[in-house]
């Protein structure tokens, strides 16, 4: 069951980050997450090349310029995300399903360039009111990033019809749920 491909996007802080997690520790899947690049500046509990290979904006830039990504996105105003092409090739050449955490422009375009390889699965978190409450107890953010992040989440909503599958992250037990059974149903198709 290599060589799949499992993405998930939605909204900052639907909750798609934790299911990811949940997803990644369950062994028998052989998921491997693929490490993004990005430009913005690294928060204390996070680990160069675990979480992020964190780049400067002009380091990314010229990756850009390289075509070294596979997909890139600015989403947030100069802040860059991109998956790279070497990160996708190097878990392809190991025999491993590729776990995604991306926006939800970046998570349509690999979809794309994969079709039926990958599995697209939106994070939709129940109410906007839902979202900026998760961001503020979160606490990684500053009030000006939580504006940002839900004036964006506005639109991000309206992508959600461009994926394989909707999950509504009401209940984190029950999304992790559906989610797992999701993947599975990809994984041993
Ligand atoms: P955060 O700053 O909270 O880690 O991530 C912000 C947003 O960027 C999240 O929606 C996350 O999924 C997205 N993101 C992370 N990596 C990538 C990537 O490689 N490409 C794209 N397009 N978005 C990404």
């Amino acid at each position: 069951m290599a060589g799949k491909l499992v993405i998930f996007s939605g909204p900052s802080g639907a909750g798609k980050s934790t299911i990811v997690k949940y997803l990644r520790e369950i062994n028998e899947l052989q998921l491997d997450f693929s490490v993004s690049a990005t430009s913005r500046s690294k928060r204390i509990d996070e680990t160069e090349g675990v979480d992020y290979y964190f780049l400067s904006i002009d380091a990314f830039k010229s990756r850009i310029e390289d075509n070294d990504f596979l997909e890139w996105e600015e989403v947030y105003p100069g802040q860059y995300y991109g998956t790279l092409k070497t990160e996708v090739d190097r878990l392809t050449k190991a025999g491993k399903n590729i776990i995604f955490d991306v926006d939800v422009v970046g998570g349509a375009n690999i979809k794309r360039q994969f079709k039926d390889k990958a599995i697209s699965i939106f994070v939709q978190p129940p109410t906007l009111d839902a979202l900026k409450e998760r961001l503020e107890k979160r606490g990684t953010e500053s009030e000006e990033s939580i504006q940002k992040r839900l004036k964006k989440a506005r639109l991000e909503l309206t992508y959600s019809r461009r994926f394989d599958h909707i999950v509504v992250n009401d209940k984190l037990e029950t999304a992790r749920e559906e989610s797992e059974k999701l993947v599975r149903e990809h994984l041993t198709k």
